[in-house]
């Protein structure tokens, strides 16, 4: 098999020249073609599981049960793919207008590849944020060069690993590396980027990608809030957002940022939150020494959390559960604050850490006002038992998705899109979004 450099000393013009021709067979290859080479990529992606597991263990003290989360979503996303496929390529017949020929025409459309993808990744869910794209990008029959996060060694390695043993490196390629390396890879003249990140980096992705005019799918972050409606299960929704919250330590994009409760109900909900928190990970918390619970990446992702908690508690607000912090360890416990405000830093970026900030409204206008004032977030999550009060919130704010009592879950479902709006994204990944994200919609009219 040929072998490929993957380091910064690869020629990578040369790399982007062999996988366009490499894309040009590809535009061809039928629905059983793909079929073929993702079901080698689901068989690898079993093979490799323990050494995944062990990776992601190795570079921030992912639990194995979490990171076992990152390996079913995509083998869902393959066999959906392998369902899928031959309906989703299939062109799809369309009326002509009678001026343009009528029935003596006809108009389809093609769906086909774009050609050379480039795959940028994050750290948080290294394995799933790399592979679930790159499910829909084979599925769409394009070549994709692949960086992971440098944050996340071990498992950049592994993902390497795995595509080397599943791919060919015309067709799919890793390329390991830091900054320096994604700044050179977004030097060439790929057809489309798919970048998952924060939003300032995808501000230079979509630069690059206008010297070419590459598409771009843009996955980036935000401030997703929690919003409680009078009506809602205060310890159903205690139970959810705990676990959404402090899954991964915080680090998930979609993680209810903060939460919105009414002051009326303040005391009540805080009371049930520190309880769930407490039965969940303990009085003490999970401990430095918890195979249970990840850490936060690295040291300066575990002090930029930390200034922020520091911030806010010198300025006021009261830790109600948590507040541990390790440096040694980057550990920081499940962390619950009350009597925050809007002009602490806390409330000013996305907290991406396990402290979660607990504001009230008198009237739920006020959440969604302060929603409205700020970029618009990855996800919004909205609790409460009365449909007309949670279709309210729904119907006035604007969010890249939105679940109504529980968080996170709209990212599992194939029939769902997932992505962005304005600062937190552009562009649709998952299931048949995934592959339309992925191809060209070509129009095809015949006199
Ligand atoms: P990161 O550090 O994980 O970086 C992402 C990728 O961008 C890495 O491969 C990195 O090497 C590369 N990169 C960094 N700087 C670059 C530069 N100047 N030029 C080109 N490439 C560069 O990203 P992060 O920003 O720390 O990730 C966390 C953010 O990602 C959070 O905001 C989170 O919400 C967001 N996120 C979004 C999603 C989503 O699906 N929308 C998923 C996960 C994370």
């Amino acid at each position: 098999m040929e072998t490929l450099l993957t380091k910064p000393t690869t020629n990578l013009d040369d790399l982007f020249r062999r996988q366009q021709r490499k894309a040009q067979q590809l535009k061809r290859s039928t629905a059983a073609e793909r079929v073929v080479r993702l079901e080698k990529f689901k068989q690898v992606l079993i093979d490799y599981t323990d050494s995944i597991l062990q990776a992601l263990f190795e570079d921030f003290k992912k639990p194995k049960a979490e990171a076992e989360l990152e390996i079913s979503p995509i083998i869902d996303e393959i066999d959906f793919a392998i369902a899928s496929l031959a309906t989703w390529m299939e062109s799809q017949l369309v009326p002509t207008p009678d001026v343009m020929g009528g029935s003596a025409a006809t108009s389809k459309i093609v769906y086909e590849p774009k050609g050379v993808c480039l795959l940028i990744t994050p750290w948080n869910y290294p394995v799933l944020l790399t592979f679930r794209p790159l499910v829909s990008c084979i599925a769409a029959g394009n070549t994709a060069i692949v960086k992971p996060s440098e944050l996340t060694p071990h498992t950049s390695t592994v993902i390497r690993q795995v595509v080397e043993a599943a791919f060919e490196p015309n067709e799919v390629v890793v390329v390991e590396g830091g900054v320096e390396v994604a700044s050179e890879l977004l030097k060439l003249p790929v057809h489309h980027i798919f970048y998952t990140g924060g939003s300032r980096v995808g501000k230079i992705v979509m630069k690059a990608a206008a010297n070419y005019l590459a598409s771009v799918t843009l996955e980036l972050g935000g401030k997703s809030p929690a919003i409680l409606d009078d009506s809602a299960n205060l310890a159903d929704a205690a139970g959810k957002i705990a676990w959404g919250k402090y899954f991964n330590c915080g680090q998930t994009c979609i993680a209810p940022d903060y939460v919105f409760v009414s002051e009326a109900r303040k005391d009540e909900f805080l009371a049930t939150l520190k309880a769930t928190i407490e039965t969940m990970y303990g009085a003490d918390g999970p401990g430095i020494a918890s195979p249970a619970y990840a850490r936060m990446v690295n040291d300066s992702h575990y002090r930029r959390v930390k200034n922020l908690l520091d911030d806010a508690v010198e300025k006021g607000a009261n830790v109600i559960v948590g507040g541990k912090t390790d440096a040694s360890e980057n550990y920081i416990s499940p962390t619950l604050l009350a009597d925050v405000t809007a002009d602490h830093a806390i409330m000013k970026e996305e907290i991406f850490g396990p402290v979660l900030p607990v504001l009230t409204y008198k009237s739920i206008d006020e959440a969604i006002d302060f929603v409205n004032q700020g970029e618009r977030p990855l996800a919004l999550y909205v609790f409460g038992q009365d449909k007309t009060a949670t279709d309210h919130v729904i119907s006035n704010t604007t969010a890249g998705g939105s679940v109504v009592n529980h968080v996170i879950m709209h990212y599992f479902s194939p029939f769902l899109p997932f992505g962005g709006v304005g600062n937190s994204g552009t562009g649709r990944g998952h299931g048949h979004f995934g592959f339309l994200d992925f191809s060209n919609q070509r129009p095809v009219f015949q006199l």
